[in-house]
């Protein structure tokens, strides 16, 4: 890999460790005054640089049945048909414009709080003090940073969403960066949603990505659950996945990984030590490598192995921190190849902002009937020295 590649990964390997330790608060996880202490709950945090820390969602027991996130709640709602009091059903629907995936891929974020961490917090304290439900917008491709076209997406999204809900109320808040905030590939691209109705939320959720050929566009609950993708090991000359997966997992499963469960049950309040272990060990158990096709500028293979655990079914993002910073620091060896090495956050999909994978290999083009932005010649990972990563 040449010089100026290597810094950039560098680069984000440190800032996305910095955000991460940045996040440790301890989390109350009492569920009793859910509702009313939500707002203030979650405006202080944001008023610590934490935000969207969930201290009070309903606690998730993983590992079975398996975990509902509120995405889940939000499609069986609207497959219980509550939305349908709000909404007509005319005979040819508005949303036959959008993409109509069975199933959407999920976009990887570096951390829980990474979609809100460089907003104006005072923005966040004004819009978490509105009533109504509030989603989180995030419109692909990085013309979304662009401070010039801010009000032109506005709209489209407040299209949107009008379309999609046939909302009467609904309002876009345009991101606001924090002050220190100078440089373009820094600047926030997440959107607040608000004025909202149960229903409004409802249908806006069940999608996840929404994609016209207007906008594209992610939607995210105020309370996320953490992410599936922990970090990428490279530096191993295998295209075997499954031997990659046998090596993580026998260092997932010794003897300094049951400590660190244990001492991690040990730190747990009274109350919450049994969900602790059960949301660890089916975050250790359910381990999945996947294999990206990555080659340099000299067309040389150069596997990246993505490690993912299933994040979705947690929302306790200071639990999920302190996992993937213990895993991130373990030793990955295979006997004839020496150590991986671990990078956290290595792409930003310059389509869907994921973290896992360069705009090459965005999955979303591949999406029968995607209507949003698609693969053109520079994506190819090949030219990855010099069109990919300038977001990191
Ligand atoms: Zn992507």
């Amino acid at each position: 890999m040449d010089i100026p590649s290597l810094q950039l990964l560098n680069q984000a390997e440190e800032q996305d460790i910095t955000m991460t330790s940045a996040q440790a608060t301890p989390i109350q996880k009492d569920s009793t005054h859910a509702i009313q202490s939500e707002i203030q709950m979650l405006t202080s945090g944001a008023s610590a640089g934490i935000a969207l820390t969930v201290q009070n969602a309903p606690l998730v027991t993983p590992p079975a049945p398996k975990a509902r996130t509120l995405r889940d709640r939000a499609t069986a709602a609207a497959a219980r048909g509550d939305a349908k009091d709000t909404q007509h059903a005319p005979s040819r629907s508005p949303l036959d414009k959008y993409t109509a995936a069975s199933e959407m891929p999920r976009v990887q974020d570096a951390f829980p709080a990474a979609l809100i961490a460089n907003l104006d917090l005072s923005l966040l304290d004004e819009w978490f003090s509105y009533e109504g439900q509030k989603l989180l917008i995030v419109p692909f491709e990085d013309k979304a940073r662009d401070p010039d076209l801010k009000h032109d997406i506005g709209e489209k999204l407040l299209t949107a969403v009008k379309e999609i809900t046939t909302a009467k109320r609904a309002s876009i808040g345009p991101p606001v960066p924090k002050s220190d905030i100078t440089k373009l590939r820094q600047m926030p691209i997440t959107y607040l949603a608000y004025h909202l109705t149960q229903a409004e939320y409802n249908t806006l959720l069940s999608r996840h990505v929404w994609s016209s050929e207007a906008i594209t566009f992610r939607v995210i609950p105020t309370d996320p659950p953490c992410p599936d993708f922990l970090f990428t090991l490279r530096g191993f000359t295998t295209l075997d996945q499954s031997h990659i997966h046998a090596m993580v997992s026998k260092v997932w499963s010794d003897e300094e990984t049951k400590n660190f469960i244990t001492c991690e049950v040990n730190a747990a309040r009274i109350e919450n030590k049994k969900s602790t272990e059960e949301t660890l060990i089916h975050l250790i158990k359910s381990l999945k490598v996947t294999h990206l096709k990555i080659k340099n500028r000299g067309s040389a293979l150069t596997p990246h192995f993505n490690i993912y655990t299933d994040g979705k079914a947690t929302t306790d993002e200071e639990l999920w921190a302190n996992l993937r910073t213990f895993l991130a620091t373990r030793k990955y060896t295979l006997p004839l190849q020496g150590t991986g090495k671990v990078i956290k956050a290595p792409f930003n999909c310059g389509a869907c902002h994921g973290v896992d994978h360069p705009r090459g290999l965005c999955p979303f083009p591949g999406i029968k009937g995607w209507n949003g932005p698609t693969y053109h010649a520079e994506d190819d990972p090949r030219y990855r020295g010099r069109n990919y990563n300038r977001i990191a």
